[in-house]
């Protein structure tokens, strides 16, 4: 029976040796590779990572890809589990890194230490820190990456997550907050574990996600966490690139706080000169008020009262009067209105000073003015009628 159609459905992790080794292996897809692998060894279904603990068969042959098997009838969970590759994957990457900290003088490590109700992936113990190495493969959300950090914290001086795939929310949201975030890779055929950064960094036009990194060689711990070349240059691309942000933010909020410098200013240069006509047309209705027409000083009114009423009310009754005022008087100069018809209309309009007195008179002219005066008091020469 061939299964070529369904090569991912084939089982290719492994532990060497012993079912609770700490030793994973995956299946070269090279036959020759796989022989070599295979070699005097045994192969066991990790109990360390939830499986059966069952010894399996390195298989291969001349059609299917090398891949391990378990004994017929095996009802074991793991077989084809999608799981499988994140589990023996997590485990090499545990392995890789207490291997590359036990190298270190002064360094030790333990792996899946109880810290209140969490487990620590790798707890780093050094001269004198403690520093959590969480290697993050699966899904995590944001906050659980706080809360299991907030726990973590209580022992350790730092905790590190340390992210396999860029497809984890948590890895997502430290990325923007931060502005970096490290990665972790694993390398089968290799047998090699890197440790790297994502940052962000400036492209012409956009934020651009960059990654560096390299063996774990090329990494220390320290008592603020791991450091490396690779880190620090990533922070300081980062920090670049924030501090040119935020000299754009403050020159757009200079540039927005002088546009409305500008606008009020405007605003005030607009006030001002309405104030300046309203003086000046105020002038200019006193002095037609003030000013007797010629021939007329004994008999033109000396004065034009204070009126009464609201104080808008005045205004506008001002205004109106020093039209009719205004008009009156040209009339009596040019000789349209003989005087003898003007004189008592004018001396009749000095002694109205009520406002509502003027607003009444608001439509009228000066020739509807005289004859409301000759209809109350007649006019010259004439009895009222
Ligand atoms: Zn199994």
């Amino acid at each position: 029976m061939s299964n070529e159609s369904f090569p991912e459905r084939r089982d290719i992790y492994a532990v060497l040796g012993a079912p609770d080794s700490r030793v994973p292996v995956q299946a070269p897809e090279d036959r020759k590779e796989a022989r070599r692998m295979k070699g005097g060894n045994s192969f066991y279904c990790s109990t360390a990572l939830g499986g059966c603990g069952g010894e399996l068969t390195f298989a291969i042959g001349d059609v299917n890809v090398p891949h391990f098997r378990h004994q017929a009838g095996s009802r074991c969970s793991l077989i084809s589990s999608k799981s499988q590759a994140d589990r023996y994957t997590h485990l090499a990457m545990q392995e890789a890194l207490r291997s590359w900290i036990e190298t270190m003088p002064g360094f030790s490590c333990r792996l899946e230490v109880s810290i209140e109700n969490g487990r620590t992936d790798v707890l780093v113990t050094g001269p004198s820190f403690e520093v959590a190495l969480e290697v993050q493969r699966s899904a995590l959300s944001a906050r659980n990456a706080l809360e299991r950090t907030a726990v973590y914290g209580q022992r350790a001086n730092v905790v590190q997550w340390l992210y396999a795939s860029k497809d984890i929310e948590a890895y997502k949201t430290e990325l923007a907050d931060r502005g970096w975030s490290l990665r972790i890779w694993w390398g089968w055929a290799k047998k090699e574990c890197r440790i790297g950064v994502s940052y962000e960094t400036d492209n012409e036009t956009d934020v651009e996600i960059k990654e560096i990194g390299g063996p774990l060689g090329d990494w220390e711990v320290t008592a603020r966490g791991l450091a490396s070349a690779h880190l620090r240059k990533a922070k300081e691309a980062v920090e670049r690139r924030r501090a040119a942000e935020r000299e754009r933010q403050q020159q757009e909020a200079e540039d927005a706080r002088l546009r409305e410098e500008a606008k009020k200013a405007r605003e005030v240069e607009v006030r001002k000169r309405r104030i300046e006509e309203q003086k000046a047309s105020r002038a200019a209705l006193l002095e037609a008020l003030k000013h007797t027409p010629e021939g007329l000083e004994n008999r033109w009114p000396s004065s034009w009262p204070q009126l009464r009423g609201s104080p808008s009310q005045v205004a506008w009754a001002e205004s109106i009067r020093a039209r009719a005022v205004a008009l009156l008087r040209e009339e009596l100069v040019e000789e349209w209105l003989p005087e003898a018809r003007g004189v008592p209309v004018a001396l009749w309009l000095a002694i109205q000073s009520s406002a509502s007195f003027w607003i009444n008179c608001r439509f009228k002219d000066t020739l509807a003015i005289v004859q409301t005066y000759e209809h109350q008091f007649g006019s010259p020469g004439q009895s009222r009628r």
